[in-house]
């Protein structure tokens, strides 16, 4: 295929008029639309359940962005039936009419940008870059991932002995159950679902409960890029009411996860169990949470780093998996590097995203403000805060305002994963110090070094236990096909989506010998 060479998709510029009108407009049009119901998608029936989910924008928890099925096992039955009769038809399209799909997809992604945005505004919480960022993330899967496919098509080169050619390829594995997380509700769904299609699988779409709208939207965009009925088969429910049973069910080849700890762990354990009519292993793609932590020494630039520092803590109000939740600063540079982090945090504008000028949004929903509030409680007793206020009343929109606490390394605010926008700043005596309390945690997802000082940064290279370690820049906001992702420890299967060895893992390597 005579593809161009990939590129990452540009970000829009927001200081251009046009951009901004464009924003406000798709605002409008997008909100004549909320409230609406979305069924399930299954192979070519919209289907209705008893049960409804209702999606509030998390801004204005009053509004209803939109009503979803809500999945029992009945429909999990359906879907995973339509599933397994698709695949015959699917595992044998050719990669390249597979991956026509992706650039199409692309292509309307593209073309419905600033609606995409839109319901990340409403539906998401997000502030405009960052829905932007997202939306862009997911064009750059279905481009990158599309080009992986047609690197990989016809198998890899390996050595063959005289006499004989060997062949090593790749084909389709089955069923897989796709199960994303609410805080990047495009991009990360998009990229999943889309690696395991252009493989050759058909799949269940399971969205967040708190994001099923966007669900609905991604499936749509594949619908309309072509993609044959029973393929995607959207499945917008419960984790707790559904996931149990897709992840068991014999039908099932693979499932692809994204999300906390808990849920991955509890899918390992559940795929691993051997169960009637068995037919393989299944295999389990499970990218989970992080703590993750940036280091700041004496050479460092610190007015960088304290920028740095506030964008990965507070990107998102915090809800990122990469998201800075430790700043662990040399002792030398500790009072100056807080001072300029506080300073900057202060200047964050807080509010609807709604608005051209929030930086930070909502957090998602009742139940994460209220962990992150209890969070907030604990930290003001563990430490000393710096910055921040108490939560106030979430059925005014669930606002947290950014929060710093000083504490001590094994404080359970700078232990646990509080998904918010919560920083813990610890103080170390060296980069020795510093470089062991960054380690110290059972997660390893990203971290990052601000220094001047080669060795301390060869170090870090060698020694940082994260699966994405950045230096001088913020640690957030992976790039497609630049900085693939994924993380060691408890933060996962080391998946690295947006790289050279995810595709692989949606499928089967053959190896095939014929003897001359
Ligand atoms: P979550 O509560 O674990 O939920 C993730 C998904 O799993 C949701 O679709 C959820 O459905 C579903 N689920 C819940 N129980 C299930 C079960 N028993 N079986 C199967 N599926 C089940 O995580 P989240 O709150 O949505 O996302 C935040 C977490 O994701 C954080 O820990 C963050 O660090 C992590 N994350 C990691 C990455 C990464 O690349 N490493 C990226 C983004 C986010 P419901 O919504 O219906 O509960």
């Amino acid at each position: 295929m005579g593809l161009i060479p990939y590129k990452n998709e540009v970000y829009l510029d927001w200081s251009e008029d046009k951009n901004v009108e464009s924003m406000r407009a798709a605002l409008k049009d997008v909100g004549s639309r909320l409230g609406r119901s979305y069924p399930a998608i299954i192979g070519s029936k919209r289907v209705e359940t008893n049960g409804e989910i209702v999606s509030v924008n998390p801004a204005n928890p009053s509004q209803v962005v939109g009503r979803t099925a809500s999945a029992t096992e009945r429909e999990a039955n359906m879907a995973l039936d339509t599933a397994t009769g698709a695949f015959e038809h699917w595992s044998r399209t050719s990669p390249e009419a597979r991956a026509r799909i992706l650039l199409r997809a692309s292509a309307i992604m593209k073309r419905r940008r600033f609606e995409l945005l839109a319901w990340e505004a409403y539906e998401g919480g997000k502030p405009w870059a960052e829905a932007d960022a997202q939306v862009a993330e997911a064009i750059d899967f279905l481009e990158y991932y599309a080009r992986e496919m047609l690197r990989l098509g016809d198998g890899v080169e390996i050595y063959s002995i005289p006499g004989e050619e060997s062949r090593y390829t790749y084909q389709p594995m089955g069923v897989g159950v796709i199960i994303a997380p609410w805080n990047f509700p495009t991009a990360i769904l998009t990229g999943m679902s889309s690696a395991a299609i252009v493989a050759g699988n058909t799949i269940i779409m399971k969205p967040s409960e708190f994001t099923p709208v966007i669900g609905a939207v991604v499936a749509e965009i594949f619908e309309e890029a072509g993609l044959p009925e029973g393929v995607l088969n959207f499945l917008p429910g419960y984790g707790s009411e559904v996931g149990d049973y897709l992840v068991e069910d014999a039908r099932t080849r693979f499932i692809s996860f994204t999300g906390s700890m808990k849920t991955g762990l509890r899918i390992n354990e559940l795929a691993a169990r051997q169960i009637e009519n068995q037919r393989w292993v299944k295999r389990v793609i499970a990218e989970m949470g992080g703590k993750d932590a940036m280091v700041i020494d004496e050479s460092a630039d610190l007015d960088s780093a304290a920028a740095d520092i506030v964008k990965s803590a507070y990107g998102y109000s915090g809800q990122k998996c990469s998201a800075a939740s430790r700043a662990i600063l040399h002792a030398d540079v500790y009072d100056e590097v807080l001072d300029k982090v506080v300073e900057k945090a202060k200047d964050l504008k807080i509010g609807d995203p709604e608005s051209a000028d929030v930086n930070v949004g909502p957090v998602i929903s009742e139940p994460q403000f209220e962990k992150v509030a209890g969070y907030v409680d604990v930290g003001k007793q563990e430490g000393e805060r710096v910055l921040g206020e108490d939560p106030g009343d979430p059925q005014s929109g669930y606002f947290i305002s950014p929060t710093i606490f000083e504490v001590e390394r094994d404080a359970t605010v700078a232990r646990e994963e509080i998904f918010g926008p919560v920083l813990s700043v610890i103080k170390a005596s060296d980069f020795d110090e510093a470089l062991r309390v960054a380690n110290d945690s059972p997660y390893g997802l990203t971290g990052g070094v601000y220094s001047k000082n080669r060795d301390h940064l060869e170090r870090a290279r060698r020694e940082f236990k994260a699966g994405n370690v950045y230096f001088n820049r913020s640690i957030t906001g992976a790039l497609v096909g630049v900085q693939p992702f994924g993380g060691f420890g408890m933060s996962g299967t080391d998946s690295k989506a947006g790289g050279p060895d995810y595709l692989p893992l949606h499928m089967l390597a053959r190896t095939v010998v014929e003897r001359f």
